[in-house]
């Protein structure tokens, strides 16, 4: 709605200065290869026609050297001018090398007086289509110039050929502002067109990023309720079970928590892409939560022969939400354990550094290409190599990790050497007292 009076208020002018500006280098090469055909045919056809009775009074000998004249030049402009040459500017160039042949041609066949004065309406036409206000001005004085000039070389009745000119030069002003006005509205309906798909594009993109809050919403509790159940059966009738129905159930539980977390995951990216992310920061010891973290993926760590180390400033303290920074840890260190090697080792490092607090993670597992470090942080970005697939994971973590990092006034960064290790490090302000 906006939209239809911001352009009904626009309306005239606005087509008119905004004609031909519509155009990339595709439909410009297009634009070439129709000009060149249009050139040649031009010049056989002409050839052809004065033939015709009415050329017996025209000086053909200047009407072949001139067809002659322009067949060189479209050769030059067509085959051997370099390709890169400014669009616009080139066929501005164009424009004015063709009046001149076209005063040369109007010359030779009866002047103002003559039928081969439409040939100006034709290259007028196109400029006020094709190009920006300032060079259809330029063209239509030019052309209007030439109008004039070609009256008062002309043998004859001095006043028929002024009034002549003066009729020339009034179709063509005319024809000049029309064009313009058409091809403006078409540039504008256009826009206009560009402009709803794009409006319709954010919709949809807001609809889906609504649907995927709704269904990992409601998609929570019943995983939520899964995982309870198998905790209860395993508390209550662990005893009971058998071998097999005890594995199958372990195979349950790490799978239902691995839903959990997928759906927690798309929850967060749906409240990062709607703006709605909130932490809540207070004074944090990293220390204890650095703690707790290890302690949550030792397991993990020990399957592997994986050594967990924890080094720097034990007493920093930082101001961040403590839930969302284990969320980044617990990120930053699975991702050490699930891309390294077996025997491998992650150190956890805390540096004061001023007003900021950084904590580095560093493995020596299998490291991530130049290319690949480029998107890490890009929503769905997984590496895609021998080595990681077959690790399991959604390419969710690190973007999520990234946007709470940043929501905690934060930043972080990544290096790496494929074969060598990866050191995610973050920093957050300090907190001091
Ligand atoms: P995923 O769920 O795939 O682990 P992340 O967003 O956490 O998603 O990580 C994105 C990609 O970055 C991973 O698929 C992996 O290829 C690469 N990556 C992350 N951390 C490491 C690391 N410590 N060592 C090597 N590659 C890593």
């Amino acid at each position: 709605m906006n939209l239809m009076v911001q352009f009904s208020k626009s309306g005239l002018l606005n087509s008119f200065i905004s004609a031909g500006r519509v155009g990339n280098e595709d439909s410009y090469k297009r634009f070439e290869r129709l000009s060149e055909i249009f050139t040649w045919s031009a010049v056989i056809l002409g050839v052809l026609i004065i033939q015709l009775p009415f050329g017996d009074n025209l000086n053909k000998t200047a009407i072949y050297f001139l067809a002659g004249g322009v067949v060189l030049f479209a050769f030059i402009w067509y085959h051997l001018l370099p390709k890169k040459f400014s669009g616009v500017t080139k066929r501005f160039i164009y424009s004015l090398i063709t009046i001149v042949f076209i005063a040369a041609i109007v010359h030779y066949t009866n002047g103002v007086r003559g039928y081969t004065i439409f040939f100006y309406f034709l290259s007028s036409l196109s400029v006020a289509m094709t190009m920006p206000l300032a060079n259809t001005v330029f063209v239509i004085l030019f052309v209007g110039g030439l109008i004039y000039l070609e009256a008062f070389l002309m043998q004859g009745e001095v006043a028929v050929n002024f009034s002549l000119a003066t009729l020339h030069f009034w179709a063509l002003i005319l024809i000049a502002f029309y064009a313009r006005l058409e091809s403006g509205e078409a540039t504008l309906a256009k826009k206009r067109e560009e402009q709803i798909t794009l409006d319709k594009e954010k919709m949809v993109g807001k609809l889906k990023d609504e649907f995927v809050f709704i269904i990992s919403h409601e998609l929570k509790q019943p995983a939520t309720a899964i995982k309870g159940y198998i905790e209860e059966i395993f508390s209550k009738y662990s005893n009971t079970l058998g071998a097999e129905a005890k594995e199958v159930l372990e195979f349950t539980d790490i799978n239902s928590t691995r839903l959990s977390k997928l759906l927690e995951d798309l929850l967060d990216v749906s409240r990062i892409e709607k703006g709605s992310l909130k932490v809540n920061s207070q004074d944090v010891f990293l220390k204890e939560v650095i703690s707790e973290v290890l302690s949550n993926l030792f397991f993990d760590a020990r399957n592997k022969k994986i050594s967990l180390i924890q080094r720097g400033d034990a007493d920093t303290a930082v101001r961040a939400d403590s839930d969302r920074l284990k969320e980044v840890l617990t990120n930053l260190v699975g991702n050490g354990v699930k891309y390294t090697p077996e025997g491998g080792q992650i150190v956890i490092e805390v540096k004061n550094e001023g007003e900021f607090a950084s904590v580095s993670v560093s493995d020596n597992g299998i490291g991530i290409s130049p290319e690949d470090q480029k998107h890490l942080f890009e929503k769905f970005y997984r590496v895609e190599n021998e080595q990681t697939k077959s690790v399991k994971g959604s390419g969710l973590g690190l973007f999520i990790t990234r946007n709470l990092v940043e929501k905690m006034g934060g930043e972080i960064g990544v290096n790496s050497k494929v074969g060598v290790g990866t050191m995610f490090y973050f920093k957050l302000p300090r907190y001091r007292w």
